[in-house]
């Protein structure tokens, strides 16, 4: 090979090295760009997948009837008979919509099952349970309501101030379609006769808890609750079970017509006193309360006689419970439990004064309320003295939640508060846990739906021993009230996964219709409530009220479908705030995510609240499970919102 061949290669050589070198250069200077192309790649699949997606839920729905246009399938139910007053209304059930959507259609379900004389105590007022909790301020703001429910877009939000609809604004698609706030005034202002006045003149309207917020279930609603807390007590006193005890108690309404079928189910004994023949009459119609007595004798022969065979039984008797209670007192019969909830927390429209029929009660409440009210707590300063004198006669006694010693004590009774309240007792150790009560409603009206659910959680948690007795227990025991529902306890970390669990029945087939889900304002992280739910709590912050309107919020930006703020729920003006949630199972992938993101975060709210307070359950449950608490107590401050101090 000569001189010029060789040059020849070597040029050759260093215009492929060149040519290499250049192809190399250019392919790292495209590298950001190829990068960019191939992001944008994947975002516009992702974003076709979900279009198609959309396209199939759609069809699918119009497929099973379930179309976004207002079906107007039921057109004859008298909730839609605008303008023509007072009425017994219900929910319509099946799966085709009276409105634009899931999320509209469930608050309207919602609220005409609240009213459905199935479940609530006086329909044709309004008033669903809880002394005078109502669903709507009067029957036109009902309408109102109802008409803004059935025309709302999916992107607008309709706003409630205590029971009447005052707007409806454009938000956003994931933003709730409804925003309730109830009963709320000034603190200087939040009395009962501030109220009062206020509801006279037309402008307010006492919600309750789940009255004014759509998700009222009948008794079932309180049932689990008061099973634990006779479970707790069982534990706490009569070795795991209430078998050969009697219970006494006052109360048989809405909520307080759970008692005997909790001290039943827990194998005990209960004597129940009313003042009213008509709610005990409704209470042994749906199996709450097993027999009535003729005469107060008859009730503690009957009681006795189960007592001492081991019997589970309930009996209830007609009585004013500030008569009762001190008279089975003094003649020292053999009680083991007292507690009461008859409507104390409102003493003009909840509580009956002593010495007068139900009709002379009816009377002076609307002639003279004053001489009512003064009368009404008289009654119930004799009425807690005796639940005083049980407990130093060594029996287990608490209050249930009422406000029956707040009231009793500006009565005269000045030793009200000896007993103490049945959360720091009972339940506050649950609360730390984000547990308290979930409950989920068939929008569908089929019973068959409820089965579905109650299978999906045992499959779920099968190794959670009470829930699995629980619902044994409900699915035997519960008579449904209005559409069927199920309540059941469950904490952070368990809440969403139930949810999804029966979003993915919803999207299967495996129910008619979608589901609601939500939950009593009594809650772990929804309420402040001195004299309940934040009865001596470990840091003094009993009355900080920041804690249910910060749940509200992160309810709201979560992505709820309607969310409620409410005052004096539970123990009366002035002396509670709280909030309550929904989402709605409509097999969605959307409503997947909305229901991961609630049902996480609203009982993750109950956690940091007990950990803030510096409980030590609480702190851990946030350490294990993950909940970041910035300035977790003990922890660095620094740690950041990244995980780590939850870590710990
Ligand atoms: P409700 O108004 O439906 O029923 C109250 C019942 O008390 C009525 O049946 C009435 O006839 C009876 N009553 C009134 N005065 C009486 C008297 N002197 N003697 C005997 N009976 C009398 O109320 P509800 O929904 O059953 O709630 C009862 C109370 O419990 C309320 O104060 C409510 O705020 C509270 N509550 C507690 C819890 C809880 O978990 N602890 C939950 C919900 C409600």
């Amino acid at each position: 090979m000569g001189d010029d061949d060789r040059t020849w290669i070597d040029k050759v050589g260093e215009g492929i090295e060149r040519a290499v070198s250049a192809v190399g250069g250019a392919w790292d200077r495209t590298a950001t760009a190829r990068r960019d192309v191939w992001d944008r790649t994947k975002v516009a699949a992702s974003g076709a997948a979900d279009v198609l997606d959309r396209g199939i839920e759609e069809a699918t729905k119009v497929y099973k009837g379930q179309t976004s246009q207002p079906a107007n399938g039921d057109t004859d139910n008298p909730a839609f008979a605008y303008g023509t007053g007072p009425r017994l209304v219900r929910s319509p059930r099946g799966s085709g919509l009276n409105t634009k959507g899931w999320f509209q259609e469930a608050a309207l379900r919602c609220l005409l099952n609240n009213l459905d004389p199935e479940v609530a105590e006086i329909p044709l007022e309004l008033v669903v349970y809880g002394g005078k909790g109502k669903a709507a301020r009067n029957w036109d703001a009902f309408d109102a309501i109802v008409r803004s429910l059935r025309d709302l877009e999916g992107d607008e939000t309709l706003l409630i101030q205590s029971g009447k609809p005052v707007g409806r604004f454009r938000t956003s698609t994931s933003a709730p379609r409804v925003l309730i706030a109830n009963s709320n005034l000034v603190p200087d202002w939040a009395t009962w006769r501030h109220f009062w006045d206020l509801e006279d003149a037309g402008l307010m309207m006492y919600g309750q808890m789940t009255a004014g917020s759509w998700i009222y279930i009948g008794t079932q609603g309180i049932l689990q609750g008061t099973y634990q807390t006779f479970v707790a007590i069982a534990e706490k006193r009569f070795g795991g079970s209430l078998t050969g005890t009697i219970t006494l108690t006052a109360g048989l309404g809405g909520m307080g017509g759970a008692q005997p079928l909790a001290v039943t189910m827990n194998g005990g004994v209960c004597i129940a006193v009313d003042v009213d023949p008509d709610r005990i009459a409704k209470r042994l119609a749906t199996r709450y309360v097993d027999e009535v007595a003729p005469t107060l004798d008859a009730a503690i022969e009957r009681a006795v006689t189960a007592k001492e065979s081991g019997e589970a039984l309930s009996v209830a008797v007609v009585g004013n419970a500030a008569d009762v209670f001190p008279a089975l007192l003094e003649r020292g019969a053999a009680i083991d439990i007292v507690t009461d909830q008859t409507s104390a927390h409102d003493p003009l429209n909840g509580y009956v004064p002593r010495g007068m029929t139900l009709e002379e009660a009816a009377s002076l409440r609307a002639e003279d309320p004053d001489d009512y009210i003064a009368r009404a707590r008289a009654s119930m300063a004799t009425h807690c003295e005796a639940m005083v004198g049980w407990q130093r006669a060594g029996a287990e006694v608490f209050d249930y939640g009422n406000n029956l010693r707040g009231e009793a004590l500006e009565g005269g009774f000045t030793d009200a508060f000896a007993y103490p309240g049945f959360v720091p007792a009972y339940i506050r150790d649950l609360f730390c846990e984000g547990l308290g009560p979930f409950r989920w409603i068939a929008l569908s009206g089929d019973p068959a739906d409820i089965t579905a659910t109650d299978d999906a959680l045992r499959s779920l948690f099968p190794d959670n021993g009470p829930l699995l007795r629980w619902l044994d227990m409900a699915e035997q025991r519960v008579e449904f009230q209005g559409l069927p529902a199920r309540i059941c306890w469950l904490g952070y970390g368990e809440r969403h996964r139930a949810g999804i669990a029966f979003n993915d029945l919803v999207r299967t087939g495996v129910v008619s219709a979608p589901i609601v889900i939500g939950r009593d304002h009594l809650d772990s992280g929804s309420v402040a409530s001195p004299y309940r739910e934040t009865e001596d709590m470990l840091d003094g912050s009993d009355a900080v009220a920041d804690w249910p309107i910060l749940n509200a919020l992160l309810n709201t930006a979560s992505g709820a479908a309607w969310v409620a703020v409410h005052h004096g729920g539970g123990v009366g003006i002035g002396k509670s705030i709280h909030a309550g949630a929904q989402v709605v199972a409509d097999g969605s992938r959307d409503a997947a995510l909305r229901i991961e993101r609630v049902l996480t975060n609203d009982p993750g709210m109950g956690v940091i609240r007990h950990a803030d307070a510096g409980y030590a359950r609480a702190l851990d449950v946030a350490r294990e499970r993950g909940v970041v608490i910035p300035m977790s107590v003990g922890d660095d401050v620094d740690a950041g919102a990244n995980g780590d101090a939850a870590d710990g």
